[in-house]
């Protein structure tokens, strides 16, 4: 398979990095009163499109390749979809039946020679086994150490956001050392997720085997 990956100056843009064309004030919170209780909420919320299993996301326009790409961060939008849809964080094309077994693969870079473990949660989508080698050949981040396994199914467990203050409405602070400040909330803890911002979709990966040889599995994809 030859992915549809994007670069910007001969440098791989993943499928989930945002570009500058998409950065965006954020909209003022305030408190929501809605069924069962109070939450943070948008002063001109539409549901249909700030709102995913109940959580008040990030708004993030979708202008991918405009601009100039901000490869620190991550853009809500196609990663939540990449998520839902199990696309491909490099390429954004569709990875399910790709592997042998219909297991989904999963890279995760500074791992300091860790493997992925099982039951371990991650904000990162799967990848092609090709887009793999690539993003390893030419990403820095991935350069520095990765991990990489064949997971058996990956269902949603919760986001990664902002809580807010209920009293206050002012942004927390994340935990140390997390991924851009955000902490990661799941889906059955109702009374954060009411207040939390979700910026990211956290997976639960189960069924993990862990892969150190990509290039012979990257030979095993199925075309077509
Ligand atoms: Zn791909």
């Amino acid at each position: 398979m030859s992915p549809a990956v994007l670069h910007w100056r001969g440098i791989l843009v993943p499928f989930i990095t945002p570009w500058s064309s998409e950065a965006a004030p954020p909209p003022p919170v305030v408190v929501r009163y809605g069924v069962g209780g109070t939450g943070l909420g948008y002063a001109d919320e539409d549901s249909r499109f700030d709102r995913w299993n109940d959580a008040l996301w990030v708004r993030a326009p979708a202008t991918r390749g405009h601009g100039v790409p901000r490869f620190a961060g991550i853009h809500a939008l196609r990663q939540r979809q990449a998520m839902r849809r199990e696309l491909c964080q490099v390429c954004g094309r569709p990875t399910f039946g790709t592997l042998p077994g219909e297991r989904s693969l999963y890279l995760l870079g500074a791992r300091d020679g860790d493997p992925i473990r099982e039951e371990e949660t991650t904000q990162a989508p799967p990848v092609h086994a090709a887009c793999a080698l690539l993003a390893i050949r030419e990403c820095p981040h991935l350069r520095r150490g990765w991990a990489a396994a064949l997971v058996q199914y990956a269902p949603a467990w919760g986001v990664a956001g902002i809580l807010y203050d209920p009293a206050t409405l002012a942004p927390l602070p994340g935990p140390a050392g997390a991924p851009d400040g955000l902490v990661e909330v799941p889906y059955i803890d109702e009374p954060r997720m009411r207040w939390v911002l979700a910026a990211r979709e956290v997976v639960r990966l189960h069924g993990v085997e862990a892969v150190t040889d990509l290039e012979a599995l990257a030979g095993e994809v199925r075309c077509g």
